[in-house]
């Protein structure tokens, strides 16, 4: 069943600020989450469980190897149940699992991980997602339990989607483990150009919301290792070529009625936000010490954008 949260209370906004956007919060360990929702946050626009797995020491692929799947898939709805009833009603999109080759290297049981030249183009996101389908599959059957046990506030985002068949590949992975997608919000991270350039071929596949992960959007766009600090001069979000893809993407989904969110790093910087809301985004997710700020950001920019098509 699900957990009954005892009375507390959560700051809902601050000085009671009430936005048309919704401002989300960034979750990367569970134990962040009530420290999370007291930014009285909309929801989680990202939870990452990178950590969780990382934090487990052994090679997610190992425990399938040894028939322990029982074991990683409550670790997961373990952490995952943490944040969710933290927010519940409020929704809290997850994200699948997203580390490249080098981080799983370094867990037992990861030195069957390759060595990548450039582990950021490599084996990660989506990619092992359909490709080592036991761990994929580990995590839906984890989320799987959640619905089960009446969760009705859960999301899932897939990595690094460069392609529709790829959405189409994972949604017939998920349907055939008895994942009702009914049940949950279901969308994609658009950090790759490719994913912005053709992003009207791929919400065709269904998808309730796209996320933004500029953190990656930017260094595939600008060709700029995002690890790599001798070329760190060079990357930034507010190159005109990234907004440009943002903007399309924003348009398009908007023209299709499906939510547009960001979750990188941009979605913490108040003169960025305050474009994204102006190109017409659903909702912003910031990291935790962030959120106020943010909330005061769009706030404002709302007020103007009224104001301004009042005395047009
Ligand atoms: C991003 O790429 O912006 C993102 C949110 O994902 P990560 O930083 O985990 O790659
Ligand atoms: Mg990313």
């Amino acid at each position: 069943e699900k957990t009954q949260k005892t009375e507390k209370t959560v700051v809902k906004t601050e000085n009671n600020i009430v936005t048309a956007t919704d401002i989300k919060v960034n979750v990367s360990i569970p134990e962040a989450a009530e420290r999370a929702a007291q930014t009285g946050a909309d929801g989680v626009g990202l939870l990452r469980i990178e950590h969780l797995v990382l934090g487990l020491n052994r090679h997610p692929q190992s425990y399938a190897e040894k028939g322990e799947q029982e074991e990683f898939i409550r670790e997961l709805e373990n952490g995952i149940r943490k944040v969710a009833d933290e927010f519940y009603p409020k929704p809290v999109w997850i994200r699948t699992l997203d580390a490249p080759t080098d981080e799983f290297r370094s867990l037992e049981g990861g030195d069957r991980e390759p060595e990548e030249h450039n582990p950021m183009l490599g084996f990660r996101g989506i990619r092992r997602d359909l490709k080592y389908t036991e761990i994929f599959e580990m995590q839906i059957k984890a989320i799987k339990k959640l619905i089960e046990k009446g969760y009705t506030n859960l999301g899932l985002m897939l990595p690094l989607i460069q392609h529709p068949k790829e959405v189409k590949q994972a949604k017939e992975m998920m349907k055939e483990h008895n994942l009702d997608l009914e049940k949950i919000d279901f969308g994609i991270m658009v950090e790759t150009p490719a994913a912005s350039l053709i992003i009207e071929d791929i919400i065709k596949e269904d998808i309730d919301f796209i996320s933004f992960g500029t953190n990656d959007l930017t260094q595939y766009t600008l060709a700029v290792d995002r690890n790599n600090e001798r070329v760190s001069g060079n990357y930034d979000e507010r190159h005109p070529a990234v907004l440009k893809l943002i903007e399309r993407v924003i348009e398009k989904c908007n023209e299709a009625d499906v939510k547009t969110s960001i979750c990188g790093q941009a979605g913490s910087y108040p003169d960025i936000v305050d474009r994204l809301v102006n190109m017409g985004i659903t909702s912003v997710s910031a990291n935790i010490d962030s959120v106020r700020e943010i909330r005061k950001t769009v706030a404002k920019k709302e007020k103007q954008m009224l104001l301004d098509s009042i005395r047009k």
